[in-house]
């Protein structure tokens, strides 16, 4: 019934239809889940509260006749006083003169409009005559598009809750509405669009983000369960011994965040089902330490392991501390685009004939003439910054080889639950014993002299120091000569006291690498540097990070390049050189002054930008809800996750007959006959 046309509602034809259509109502049902999005509200209030410019609602009493007034060519304006709560306001309406003969000296009117609290005048934009209602009206507004007016759509509204409301069916089980105190849904879909107070809305809206967070989460949760299922992986049974040998070997003690994520992987590595994992942790949280654990497992279990990483100095760096830990225990090899000829025939050869067990290294991984003898695992680190594709041919040459992505960029745990529903999430929330908290200012341009000043008394106590320069245009281009004009800048400051280093994107992997290991070394002391150092780079030895135009990076950049400092156990700096316009830029800077914790910059990011924003619009991916707000309505989110988690796991929707229709309900969106990849 729902599913028919809505040009089988009653006075909706042809053309109508058709308009209805271009904004995306197609069936019945889609007619009657056009929800309004927004409702304006009509309520008298004490003139004490009004608030200026804002619209309000006030009532009172015609002091004289109205003054009409012609202007331009057919332009009217209609002016009378009329009396508030004792006090006189003048209203002023406009084009409509036949106005004037309606109100006479001592009626009593209700009047709509924009209020102007210093001259108090009201600029009508609707009135009635006679009181106000005693309570608040609501008049819902619709987004509409061509011919399509307000009253129109309303109409067509009301003849489908009239003609087709009893065919609506409840999708929530009973207990459910109970519990949780809810409308019934064709009861909450009448309030949505003619609510008869604040109150019947608000269950309305508290009903339908209800529903449209448990749809969602089944409908994720459900898929990754159908894909764990139909995935069959491998049971890497690795050698537990060696495993702990593995790790006592290191020179620290795990914390126990990381202890908690590894058991998480290795679980994952052991059971026959494919491992699709993200590892989250703050940036210098030891993750790279969890992920070389996980691939010694696999290779006592005689696999191949690969970890791909976004730029070279990440890979070389990867491939660094990896052969550093594993000692003779694993050959490891590092494939880059900088690796060619011979060289890297012969690694492909190795790679090939199981000589080597690791391989490290960027999207050369992943070109066509790569051969694993038998690839077990992979790991992905910063994982956004491949596409898709990308993911998928690294894990094709492998026999479903179990994946474990890493990402240092902190998810706000409001996204997590939606944006990574069909992955398991480890998180390191957790630093390791001993780090000094990275102390953060705020400064405006003018105070660089300082600013160098005080690198210059770090560095003679052995500091190095990181310059990211301003960030001009998008252009790779204008960073560069910006980075270079620095960079002479501080050449010429401190003359030959101390040695400053240029790094840009331009630079061939083998300069950049050379400027690398250079400040690795501390034979340069300050790097001056577009943002090619945010991820990954590790030189426990420098503690101050400089940023300039900090405003322009957005929180999670910036905390990515702060993460840069304050890996050793010296006290490190953060200098933000920023000038915001806005209060929401201000605000962004006191906030990376106030905290160090990547996971609560990344929930107040959220918070400033919305979630839309979050991940930037190109991969953003995020559901559309109509009702639900996954920021304002968090507990509703999670309420809707665990239950959604409670039914999968107790098999409901297939044996209780009470969730017959959100089974339905899944079929047909087609949860069922998806093809998992
Ligand atoms: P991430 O990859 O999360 O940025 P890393 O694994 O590179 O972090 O670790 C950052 C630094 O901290 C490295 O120098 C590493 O050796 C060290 N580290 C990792 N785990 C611990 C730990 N549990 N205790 C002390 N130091 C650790
Ligand atoms: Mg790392």
């Amino acid at each position: 019934m729902l599913s028919e046309a809505v040009v089988n509602v009653k006075g909706i034809g042809d053309k109508f239809a058709e308009e209805l259509a271009g904004m995306g109502v197609h069936s019945i049902e889609d007619l009657l889940l056009y929800f309004p999005n927004r409702y304006d509200v009509f309520e008298v209030r004490p003139l004490s509260e009004l608030i200026h410019e804002d619209k309000v609602t006030i009532e009172g009493r015609v002091l004289n006749a109205p003054s009409l007034s012609f202007y331009g060519k057919k332009k009217s304006r209609l002016m009378f006083n009329v009396e508030v709560e004792n006090v006189v306001v003048r209203a002023v309406m406009f084009n409509r003169a036949f106005a004037k003969k309606q109100l006479q000296i001592g009626d009593t009117v209700t009047l709509t409009g924009k209020w102007d609290a210093h001259r108090l005048q009201i600029t009508v934009s609707n009135y009635k005559k006679g009181p106000a209602e005693s309570q608040a009206t609501i008049q819902p507004i619709y987004s509409v598009k061509g011919n399509v007016s307000n009253v129109k759509l309303k109409k067509a509204i009301q003849t489908a809750i009239q003609n087709y409301g009893e065919h609506v069916t409840e999708l929530l089980p009973s207990d459910y509405l109970t519990s949780y105190k809810l409308p019934t849904r064709i009861n909450a879909i009448k309030s949505m669009h003619f609510p008869s107070n604040r109150q019947a809305l608000k269950h309305a809206r508290r009903r339908f983000t209800y529903e449209e967070f448990l749809l969602f989460q089944l409908k994720v949760q459900l898929l990754r369960k159908l894909k764990r299922e139909a995935t069959q992986g491998n049971a890497q049974l690795f050698q537990a011994q060696k495993v702990k040998d593995f790790i006592n070997d290191f020179p620290f003690r795990l914390t126990g965040a990381q202890e908690r994520s590894l058991q998480q992987i290795l679980a994952d590595l052991k059971s026959p089902f494919r491992m699709n994992r993200l590892l989250q942790g703050d940036v210098g949280s030891g993750k790279t330490a969890v992920a070389a654990i996980a691939l010694y497992a696999s290779i006592t279990a005689n696999k191949q392991g690969a970890l791909m990483v976004p730029t070279e100095i990440l890979a070389e760096q990867h491939f660094q501390s990896l052969k550093e830990l594993f000692g003779d225990r694993a050959k490891i090899v590092l494939l880059t685009g900088s690796v060619k000829g011979k060289k890297r025939k012969e690694i492909l050869s190795a790679i090939q004939n199981n000589e080597v067990q690791i391989v490290v290294g960027t999207h050369a991984l992943i070109q066509d003439d790569v051969f694993f003898h038998d690839l077990g695992f992979v790991i992905v680190d910063e994982q956004h910054r491949f596409g898709v594709e990308q993911r998928r041919t690294l894990r094709e040459k492998g026999l479903q080889p179990d994946v474990l992505f890493m990402t240092a960029t902190p998810i706000p745990r409001t996204l997590a639950i939606t944006a990574f529903g069909d992955m398991d999430v480890s998180v390191i929330d957790q630093m390791p014993a001993g780090r000094k908290e990275i102390e953060t200012y705020w400064t405006k341009a003018n105070t660089f002299d300082r600013i160098l000043q005080f690198i210059e008394k770090r560095i003679q106590a052995g500091e190095q120091a990181y310059v990211i320069c301003p960030l001009i245009e998008e252009s790779d281009k204008l960073d560069i000569q910006d980075a270079v004009e620095l960079y002479h800048q501080l050449v010429e400051y401190y003359d030959s006291s101390i040695q400053v280093g240029l790094m840009h994107g331009r630079l061939h992997a083998e300069e950049k690498d050379q400027v690398m290991q250079q400040f690795a070394r501390n034979e340069v002391q300050v790097l001056v540097s577009t943002t090619v150092v945010e991820v990954g780079v590790n030189v426990p030895n420098a503690t101050i990070m400089v940023i300039y135009d900090a405003e322009r990076f957005g929180l999670s950049q910036l905390h990515q390049l702060r993460g840069r400092v304050g890996r050793g156990d010296k006290q490190s700096y953060c200098i933000l050189i920023a000038d915001p316009k806005g209060e929401v830029g201000k605000e962004r800077m006191k906030i990376m002054t106030e905290t160090n914790n990547g996971f609560e910059l990344a929930e107040q990011d959220l918070k400033l930008r919305g979630p839309g924003d979050f991940f930037g619009k190109k991969q953003s991916g995020m559901p559309e809800f109509k009702v639900a707000d996954m920021v304002h309505d968090y507990r509703a989110l999670e309420t809707a996750r665990n239950d959604a988690q409670f039914i999968l796991s107790q098999n409901l929707l297939e044996e209780d007959p009470t969730y017959h229709e959100l089974k339905v309900h899944m079929e047909n969106e087609g949860i069922y006959t998806k093809k998992l990849d």
